[in-house]
């Protein structure tokens, strides 16, 4: 219990410094506390802080606990810029996070630290923190999102016993796309087929992202096997019926899936073995002749 009293000790030096301390869990979004010098869970959702019922887009929690480094942070929440700490520290033999919360709306500046520099800060923020986790492109999440997002939804569908299911798509012979038509217009197919992914999908549960050139990672909590493939064969027949028009011209294309569902609680999965097995399934796609689900 040393470190403990140690990391408290710590603590209590900051306390004038921040609006407020806290242990997250980052994997599993909660908040722990000291009590009786004990690690106790509060039931507290960590994003309950931004006054938000979902996860945070840019968690600098996991962030700090995957980089295993201290990580900052600026956030607004309503009206309010806060400046975010996130120490990753190991207590009780647990990977947790130590946040750091001071509110700054009325002490950070910026630049030469105008004060009518404020509003354009606000929305500054806020795109940057979007840029973080978003591919520019599709304007989908990226792969840092993926990452971040993942491990969280592996224990969550572990937990509530569900079953995930993760759909992997890779476009078909795309390198002809940009050898025809030009990389750039290889972007706009590109830009297309994230919308029409995106269609599919539940907008509340689901998530999408693009994992690299054209390579597309579906996420779907709470749904089975049968109905992950039920979910790849509409996007697989509606790309194929769709007509992508680049320069004027009708194009087409189709894509390829891989399936896999992720069912036994007892199976430790992880955002590299998952990864592993969809793009396994994606591989057989392809060499059983493309435009086709595995
Ligand atoms: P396969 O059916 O085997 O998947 O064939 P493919 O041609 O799609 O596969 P390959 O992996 O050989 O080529 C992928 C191509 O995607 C190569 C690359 O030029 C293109 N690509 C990757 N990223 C981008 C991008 O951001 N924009 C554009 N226009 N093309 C990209
Ligand atoms: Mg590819
Ligand atoms: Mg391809």
């Amino acid at each position: 219990m040393q470190e403990l009293e140690v990391l408290l000790d710590k603590l209590q030096t900051f306390k004038k410094m921040y609006q407020a301390m806290r242990i997250v869990d980052p994997i599993e979004k909660k908040v722990l506390d000291f009590r009786e010098n004990k690690l106790c869970e509060t039931g507290v959702a960590c994003y309950k802080f931004w006054q938000k019922q979902h996860l945070c887009e840019n968690c600098v929690s996991m962030r700090a606990f995957n980089e295993n480094d201290t990580i900052f942070k600026i956030e607004c929440s309503g009206d309010e810029v806060y400046m975010l700490t996130a120490v990753p520290v190991a207590i009780e033999d647990r990977q947790l996070v130590v946040e750091l919360l001071k509110n700054t709306t009325n002490n950070l500046f910026w630049g030469n630290g105008k004060h009518d520099e404020g509003i354009k800060l606000f929305t500054m923020i806020d795109q940057i923190n979007q840029a973080a986790v978003r591919d520019s492109l599709t304007g989908l999440y990226n792969r840092r999102y993926i990452d971040e997002r993942l491990p969280v939804d592996i224990l969550n569908s572990s937990l509530k016993h569900q079953p995930l299911s993760i759909v992997f798509a890779d476009l078909d012979y795309f390198k002809k796309i940009n050898d025809t038509y030009g990389h750039s217009s290889g972007d706009l197919v590109l830009k297309e087929f994230a919308k029409e992914l995106k269609r599919h999908i539940r907008r509340e549960k689901d998530w999408t992202a693009r994992y690299g050139g054209e390579e597309f990672f579906i996420c779907l909590p709470n749904t089975s096997l049968e109905a992950a493939k039920k979910v790849a064969e509409r996007i697989r027949s509606s790309i194929e019926k769709k007509e992508f028009v680049v320069d004027g011209k009708p194009v087409h294309i189709t894509c390829s899936f891989g399936v896999y569902t992720a069912c036994n609680e007892n199976e430790c999965m992880t955002v590299d073995s998952i990864i592993e097995l969809v793009d396994r399934q994606l591989y057989k796609a392809k060499s059983h002749g493309r435009n086709r689900i595995e």
